[in-house]
């Protein structure tokens, strides 16, 4: 059988020598140039067949080209960094079409409009925006399930472990609750920072998300970010307390709700938030007595 082109491109390091892609701290560069680490990351983007796997930020391609060794068949790449689209031109010709490239901000492009689902996103986040990107994720999850299937995403080891913290940790908090009642959420491995180059302060993990068909309990996103916000945003004091930001009695909340008024808001499961939010949304459609 003949080498797939893609294995047949110059070494990452040429390119990026090549291209001058030094790495730029306002894009959160940190690039992954170590095949085998790229390809075991790339592996857990599987089943590929018949997806869009979507990229986030390709950089000088490492993680793309394992991607395309791994058998993604329609690669949509997004990168806001002109340089790397250069860079990127000769892997997107090895591709024989599978690769497309976007230069454009991910935070700004809806994902219905990237191919057509199953989607599955992976990326080496940029860590200025990686919690930002999520959050914008969550939020299409929320208004359609079927908008992703999978997400395979690097951040740092302290932002994904309060991506998958449970109740009455350190680590609990708006995040956990967002992203749990949408998704199944693991730390599959961790990444130090000398594979990264130029390398991070801080370690990294890999996180598979998996979207739920249905979050783990009804309720709206608006009213659950309001009752997570103002719970959390006083995450000391009680809820008789924290949740008068709410601007109504948290008498009146947590009537019935089987939640204790002296409760502290990381003692919460998920499910009891979204009974506080559908909650929130009948008091609030109520109006003032
Ligand atoms: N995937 C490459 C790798 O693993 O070596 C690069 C990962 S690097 C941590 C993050 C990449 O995201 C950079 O290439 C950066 O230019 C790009 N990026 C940063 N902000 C972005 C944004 N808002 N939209 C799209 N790409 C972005």
């Amino acid at each position: 059988m003949a080498s797939d082109p893609v294995a047949a491109l110059p070494p990452l390091r040429q390119v990026i020598a090549q291209h001058e892609l030094a790495a730029r701290k306002s894009l959160g560069q940190h690039f992954l140039l170590d095949l085998n680490l790229t390809r075991r990351i790339a592996r857990l983007a599987a089943p590929m067949q018949g997806a869009t796997v979507v990229e986030v930020g390709p950089g000088p391609g490492g993680l793309t080209r394992a991607l395309l060794l791994e058998g993604a068949e329609r690669l949509i790449a997004v990168e806001k960094d002109r340089r790397c689209q250069v860079a990127l031109a000769s892997l997107v010709e090895a591709s024989h079409k599978r690769l497309s490239l976007i230069e454009a901000d991910a935070l700004r492009l809806p994902l219905e409009e990237l191919g057509t689902a199953p989607r599955t996103i992976v990326s080496n986040l940029p860590y200025n925006v990686g919690t930002a990107l999520l959050t914008a994720w969550l939020q299409q999850i929320a208004a359609d399930p079927m908008v992703l299937s999978r997400l395979v995403l690097m951040f740092q080891k302290e932002v994904a472990e309060r991506l998958v913290a449970a109740p009455r940790s350190k680590a609990y908090g708006r995040l956990a609750v967002l992203t749990q009642w949408l998704c199944e959420a693991d730390i599959v491995f961790d990444i130090p920072a000398s594979a990264f180059t130029p390398p991070p302060k801080v370690v990294s993990s890999v996180v598979l998300l998996r979207p739920r068909a249905q979050p783990l309990a009804p309720c709206r996103l608006s009213d659950l970010e309001r009752v997570t916000a103002a719970a959390f945003g006083q995450r000391r004091k009680m809820l008789r307390q924290s949740l008068k930001g709410l601007g109504l009695s948290p008498a009146l909340l947590l009537q019935d709700s089987g939640i204790a008024e002296t409760a502290r808001a990381e003692e919460l499961s998920v499910e009891e938030f979204c009974l506080l939010a559908r909650k929130l949304q009948a008091l609030s459609e109520q109006g003032p007595e």
